[in-house]
């Protein structure tokens, strides 16, 4: 007997005949004499719907309301959840985030959860019930309504099962498990068995939005088992476990893309102290988060300072940086949003020389230019013109051999 949390995205809750279907795999588990504890997303599409409503009476929605009308996808699929249940005689209460609660900062869009009690689960739990969490949403301490970024509703299905100390977080989705790359994008993309915290969260951070990056981080954190698999089979699908040795002896073990992105440049800057904070100090300010950054020096006293931005983010941070390039003395500013990061993620790298050459090589052999890199101990980044993405991603994956064989034993 154990204690599970389930939790369902937005296809496997897709409609009426999904949602029994779901609710027909929670109570094979709780026949089994399990507890169960089931996150649910919104209904697949659902949170786009809602994002294109607000655009149309907004054009930049304000965030507290946003998230407000973010949070009613779930709403919707919860309570049709505990009506399944009941329908087939299982005794389920739903919950929104606020009445947990599930606990965050007030960061409207990307709100980290600070704190969640765990009694109300418990006690539904204790009955006999299952008690059903909306994914995605959570509550500051003056009662607004936050969410969790997108994809967010995995973090809530760990950060709930760490919360009741539950064994394992099942995370049930449209594919069978976590695979060496975007199986929509490569058809050659295989099903990991099992896969290391932090493999998972490079990927998860890197583009693979399997899951959410902050569920891996959670699940690092505290321990939690993760498995991903599908809503659609018995298979087994992908553990997210502690690394092992035996991770080590594969070199790269997933390919990663990301179109989220966008570059800017600030041209002919003084080559002079301060100037670096000058620029992003303030786009830290705005809540923008800096991934790579690129410094070349020019003749003469001036650099060209080049760094990337999550696209959404991109307005915003290209006018504090025409605001500050006044200020610092910068001759131009130029942006670019078609750009790509396509990365290679693994354990293995650690004790390896030549991967990243390798890597290079395999994307020049097929014309792709490289336009920014960055690396660490178990991944290597190149941001690449956006149109190669689907081929640098297949020529990746090929070229380390993911293509053939099971990608762990
Ligand atoms: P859910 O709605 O169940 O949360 P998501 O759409 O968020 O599902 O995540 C599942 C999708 O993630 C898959 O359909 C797949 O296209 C995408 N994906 C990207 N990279 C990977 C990967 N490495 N392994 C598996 N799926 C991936
Ligand atoms: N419904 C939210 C989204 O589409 C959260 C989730 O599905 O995880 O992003
Ligand atoms: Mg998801």
């Amino acid at each position: 007997m154990a204690l599970i949390v389930q939790k369902f995205g937005g296809t496997s809750v897709a409609d009426c005949q999904r949602i029994k279907n779901v609710v027909s795999r929670v109570t094979a588990t709780k026949n089994a004499g399990n507890d169960v504890a089931v996150v649910l997303s919104a209904m697949a599409g659902e949170t786009n719907r809602l994002i294109d409503l607000a655009r149309q009476v907004q054009s930049r929605p304000d965030p507290r309301e946003m998230d407000v009308l973010l949070s009613t996808g779930e709403q919707v699929t919860i309570s049709l959840f505990a009506m399944a249940a009941k329908e087939m005689g299982y005794e389920a209460r739903s919950f929104l985030g606020h009445q947990i609660p599930i606990c965050t900062d007030a960061t409207f869009g990307r709100a980290r959860i600070e704190g969640i009690p765990n009694e109300a689960v418990r006690q539904v739990i204790r009955a006999g019930g299952i008690p059903v969490i909306a994914g995605f949403q959570g509550v500051t301490s003056l009662g607004d309504i936050t969410t969790l970024g997108r994809g967010g509703s995995d973090t809530t299905a760990v950060a709930v099962a760490v919360a009741i100390g539950a064994d394992i977080c099942e995370i049930y989705t449209d594919v069978d498990g976590v695979y060496t790359t975007d199986p929509n994008v490569c058809a050659q993309a295989r099903k990991i068995d099992r896969i290391s915290y932090e493999e998972m969260m490079e990927m998860a951070s890197l583009g693979a939005k399997v899951l959410h990056i902050r569920s891996v981080e959670f699940a690092m954190r505290y321990g939690m088992p993760l498995h991903v698999r599908s809503s659609f089979s018995d298979d087994t699908g992908t553990l997210v476990v502690e690394e092992d040795e035996s991770m080590e002896d594969i070199l790269v073990s997933g390919v990663t893309y990301s179109r989220q992105e966008a570059r800017i440049t600030v041209a002919k800057v003084p080559d002079k102290p301060g100037i670096a904070a000058g620029i992003f100090n303030q786009i830290s300010d705005a809540n923008v988060v800096v991934d790579m950054i690129i410094q070349n020096t020019r003749q003469g006293d001036l650099t060209d300072i080049t760094f990337t931005v999550p696209q959404d983010d991109y307005e915003t941070a290209l006018e504090i940086v025409k605001r500050v390039a006044g200020q610092i003395g910068a001759e131009e500013v130029a942006g670019d949003d078609n750009i790509a990061k396509v990365s290679i993620v693994g354990v293995g790298m650690r004790n390896h020389s030549g991967v990243a050459s390798r890597m290079f090589d395999i994307l020049a052999s097929h014309g792709i230019n490289i336009l920014m890199i960055s690396t660490s101990e178990i991944k290597i980044s190149c941001v690449i013109d956006e149109k190669y993405t689907e081929l640098a991603v297949r020529a990746l994956h090929e070229g380390f051999g993911l293509d053939q064989g099971p990608a762990r034993k």
